[in-house]
């Protein structure tokens, strides 16, 4: 048996070299850049109007209040001006090209119209330049506006949108296969008989998988039988990655680690020092990455995020990808035999003096029901037997956990 940080360092180490690929700027959303993105164009491309007004010759309102020719009008994408002559303003709109000849812009509220409409009063001085956003003020061509590896949120998908990117290079996102094992399980839809369970597990990962901006494919229940599910890993290997769920311990009909030796796989770890999730195997072969998770609902949700998210979310191109981690007040005693790390469904939140951790009432690594109300794990360390009320204990967020309501 390895420790969780040890199971997580062969993980790490054992990653292929990533990839990218161009996508669509439309589904480029949670993705991660390849390379740099350097400005082809000024930003502005214009000397740009900041606000409505008039644009006009600093030095001709110097003595404001003034009078000044009125001189047409300029708006947004209604083409250039003709050069501002002196003594002249020029109506202007946000977003408008300020015409050569004006250098400041006064907003509207400063001035007044006569009412015969060829004349305006400036009632206040500018500074030569205000209220103008020169060309290239916010990029010059030239610049990298994006540096490689950012991630790609909402705001830069607008950087790259600006600069016409449809088009976008990414790091690939692998591509994932899901596979769940058990003689027990019947799908959401269907009855079970008085043996069986729905299979809830292939929910929850591909939901996980789903949060990470991974669309898996989902290949089906597979049955308790060597043969089968030697064929339906063969299938899934046909992927980058292969997460299967149960099938993994020590039961007579646990094939998953002896169908992983036959195919060639290099079982990496089969059992971590951790509670739940003690059967986790992760094996390896050339590229392809196998993660077998053991069949609790809980143990399949807290192996994931352990292992899988700090993997798929590497290859995505994630610095960080692991759950965050935070030190907060322990809020009750806990008890635990020493001996594995245990991940025990919690509740973190930020209070006025820091972060308090919650833990909440489950029975046991089944429990998805009692699990489900948590936003957080509190992480028990391996030597520990007890924590106490008022302790500093960690947490690690779920992905979810801004969502997350009590
Ligand atoms: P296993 O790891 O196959 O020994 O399964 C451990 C426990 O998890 C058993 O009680 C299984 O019935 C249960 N289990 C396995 N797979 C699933 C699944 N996909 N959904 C819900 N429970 C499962
Ligand atoms: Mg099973």
């Amino acid at each position: 048996m390895i420790s969780c940080e040890k199971a997580l360092e062969l993980v790490l180490s054992n990653l292929p070299e990533r990839t990218s690929a161009l996508i669509h700027l439309r589904d480029a959303l949670g993705c991660v850049l390849a390379g740099p993105l350097v400005a082809n164009a000024n930003v502005p491309p214009f000397n740009r109007a900041a606000m409505d007004g008039y644009a006009l010759r600093a030095c001709d309102v110097e003595q404001a209040p003034v009078e000044l020719d009125y001189a047409g009008e300029v708006r947004a994408g209604g083409g250039a001006a003709g050069a501002l002559p002196p003594g002249q303003a020029i109506a202007i709109m946000t977003g408008a090209p300020v015409p050569d000849g004006a250098d400041s812009v006064q907003m509207v509220e400063q001035t007044r119209r006569s009412p015969d409409g060829r004349r305006v009063t400036i009632q206040k001085p500018v500074k030569p330049g205000e209220n103008i956003t020169p060309l290239g003020f916010e990029a010059s061509i030239g610049d990298v506006v994006l540096e490689a590896d950012r991630y790609i949120g909402p705001a830069e998908m607008a950087v790259l949108a600006t600069f016409g990117f449809a088009r976008v290079r990414v790091w690939s996102r692998p591509r994932v296969a899901v596979l769940v094992t058990g003689d027990e399980l019947v799908e959401v839809e269907d009855n079970p008989r008085p043996d069986q369970i729905r299979n809830s597990n292939a929910c929850s990962v591909t939901a996980q998988l789903r949060l990470m901006n991974i669309e898996p494919e989902y290949l089906g229940i597979v049955r308790d039988d060597r043969d089968e599910l030697r064929h339906r890993v063969r299938e899934g290997l046909e992927r980058d990655v292969l997460i299967i769920t149960g099938g993994v311990s020590m039961g007579e009909y646990d094939f998953a680690k002896q169908v992983f030796e036959e195919l060639g796989l290099e079982i990496l770890f089969s059992r971590v020092a951790m509670k739940p999730g003690k059967p986790t195997v992760f094996a390896r072969k050339e590229k392809k990455l196998v993660f077998g998770l053991p069949g609790n609902p809980v143990s399949t949700f807290v192996a994931f995020e352990n292992f899988v998210r700090p993997a798929l979310g590497r290859l995505c191109g994630w610095s960080e990808p692991d759950l965050p981690r935070v030190r907060g007040e322990l809020l009750r005693d806990m008890k635990q035999a020493a001996g594995r790390t245990a991940f025990l469904p919690a509740w973190a939140s930020m209070g006025p003096t820091g972060w308090t951790v919650e833990p909440l009432r489950w029975k046991g690594s089944a429990d998805i029901i009692g699990f489900a109300r948590a936003n957080a794990v509190v992480v028990f360390p391996a030597e520990r037997d007890f924590m106490a009320k008022g302790e500093r204990v960690e947490a690690m967020l779920l992905p979810d956990f801004h969502s997350r309501q009590r």
